[in-house]
């Protein structure tokens, strides 16, 4: 096992071992299949890790509900300040924990951190939002009433995260939830399972410290059926997805069956647009970021550069040149000098080939790249793909690799059409100078997407906006703005201290 190299000595520093359960319900403890956790950078196994049975799946959900009512009952003011600890107790473990990140997920070290720092920040959006969640009070239309909308905590909630945010996602989901006052069941993609097990240490920490129950931040290390389990659990009021569309959808279908809520995060193909009058310093500094940064696996990774006819030769030139320069910084993670790890999983690996060999199949011009490369681990090289179709059916689909599809546009409104022709909503850019194109951009006839950009990359959000997509990308928020909304319950509350009844709408019944 890796983690009996020296040289992965963090992994210890996290309270990690040889064999880990992967259970959390206020206890440690695991009946399910033991899995094993492979470094995406060698293949090699890091540690191993005992999952949930079915039984440990009802164990979570019952000591979750149990811990709710404890839990509800703080003041959203207390709730805060755990919050707050659990931010210094990142801080604390910020250098393992973006190790781990980069050793388990395969994503560069720098941006490894980032993902701890968005926990981060994530917590101290929370400790805010603790003190100043609102609660309206409307003018009533009837003397001696008073019309209040009160939002009160939801319940337990499950938490069902991807691998390739296997620290953010949970973080932007649970610092939320705590302070709105639900307790949580998280289960982590099967395939980051000690990331896992390592932030719910961290959290079990502060709440031990605060004679605060362990079940209520649950944790259920498991596959598809724990999933599946946890999604038909009427317990579990809000089950807040994130992952792949087609997985979204039947989790939307299950838990609509049964009326909880949903709040979905799903796949993106998410597009730069770039204008005739686009600064291409600025373009071709953020395109690379965009379409290679983290090899390709983000939801909000750039799929299709859609450039106007006048600056296309050049664009795709120059994005060449860029690309060349970064295959001799592939490689391991987590050393200093790599730009651009590994794809997360052999399965990723064929993904990539098959989507490369379909798109020569279909007519697509390789401009970059195009090949697995040959060392050990799950590397491939980023990919530009020319003369495809703007609407082919694989320029349409999200392939979770390194590959952008450039395409030509005649003009801004074509480059917005095709913006907006795929399924999925997640994410978008423009690159201009022009402020009239900006507005054009952002506003009714514009980008369709949740994520709208000016001459940034589609990747890369700041925690304070709420993040999220339309269309096939589920339609859910989560971090900033409103998106606490979705860990609550509203009441609209008529109190009446007038002494008479007096109907609305000033109708008269009886006498
Ligand atoms: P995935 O859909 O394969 O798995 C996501 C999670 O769902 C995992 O925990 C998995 O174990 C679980 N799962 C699988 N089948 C299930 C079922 N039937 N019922 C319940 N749970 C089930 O996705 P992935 O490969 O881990 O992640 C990549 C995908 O996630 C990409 O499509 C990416 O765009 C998307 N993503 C979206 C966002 C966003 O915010 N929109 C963020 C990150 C990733």
């Amino acid at each position: 096992y890796l983690i009996e190299d020296p040289k992965y000595s963090f992994l210890k520093d996290l309270g990690l071992e040889n064999k880990n359960i992967g259970v959390f319900n206020g206890k440690w403890e695991a009946n399910g299949q033991v899995i094993q956790s492979l470094s995406p950078a060698n293949g090699k196994v890091i540690a191993e890790v005992q999952t949930a049975s079915p039984s440990d799946y009802e164990a979570c959900a019952a000591a979750s509900q149990d811990a709710w009512h404890y839990w509800a009952e703080l003041p959203a003011p207390a709730r805060g300040e755990i919050v707050r600890q659990i931010g210094d107790a990142l801080r604390e473990k910020l250098q393992p924990l973006g190790k781990l990140v980069s050793l388990e997920m395969g994503k560069i070290l720098p941006e490894a951190i980032g993902e701890v720092v968005e926990y981060i920040h994530v917590c101290d959006l929370a400790l805010g939002l603790s003190r100043s969640l609102p609660g309206t009070v409307f003018p009533s239309e009837r003397p001696g009433h008073v019309l209040i909308e009160k939002w009160n905590p939801l319940g337990p909630i499950g938490i069902i995260t991807a691998f390739n945010f296997p620290v953010a996602v949970f973080g932007w989901n649970s610092a939320i939830a705590m302070v709105c006052g639900d307790t949580s069941v998280w289960k982590p993609s099967d395939t980051t399972p000690l990331v896992a097990v390592a932030v719910t240490k961290i959290v079990e920490s502060v709440l031990k410290k605060n004679d605060i129950p362990g079940a209520v931040a649950a944790l259920c290390v498991g596959g598809k059926e724990i999933g599946q389990q946890l999604v038909q659990d009427p317990r579990m009021k809000l089950v807040s997805f994130t992952g792949s569309t087609a997985v979204g959808q039947q989790v939307g279908v299950e838990v609509q069956k049964r009326f909880g809520r949903h709040l979905l995060e799903l796949g993106g193909n998410n597009a730069i647009v770039v204008n005739s009058d686009a600064n291409l310093d600025l373009l071709l500094s953020a395109a690379l970021f965009a379409c290679a940064g983290t090899a390709g696996q983000r939801c909000t990774t750039t799929r299709r550069l859609l450039i106007h006819k006048k600056l296309y030769n050049e664009v795709v030139s120059r994005l060449k040149k860029s690309f060349a320069g970064v295959i001799s910084k592939i490689g391991d993670p987590l050393l200093p000098e790599t730009l651009i790890g590994p794809l997360h999983t052999p399965a990723a690996v064929e993904a990539y080939k098959r989507t490369v060999a379909e798109a020569v199949k279909q007519g697509g011009k390789i401009e970059f790249g195009g090949k697995v490369i040959e060392r050990e681990g799950f590397f491939v090289e980023p990919t530009i793909i020319t003369d495809l179709p703007h609407d082919s059916p694989l320029v349409k689909n999200e392939c979770f690799a390194p590959i952008v599809y450039c395409i030509e546009i005649p003009d801004l409104e074509t480059g917005i059409k095709y913006n907006n022709e795929v399924d999925q909503g997640l994410s978008s850019s423009l690159f201009t100078e022009n402020l009239g194109d900006v507005f054009k951009w952002i506003g009714s006839h514009g980008s369709d997407c949740g994520i709208v950009n000016v001459n940034i990359p589609t990747n890369g959000a700041e925690v304070g906006g709420a993040f999220g997509g339309e269309k096939a990308t589920g339609g859910g928020r989560e971090c900033g703005s409103d998106a606490w909304k979705a860990y609550m319950r509203r009441a609209t509350v008529t109190i009446n201290y007038s002494g008479t009844i007096k109907l609305a709408q000033n109708i008269k019944f009886g006498d």
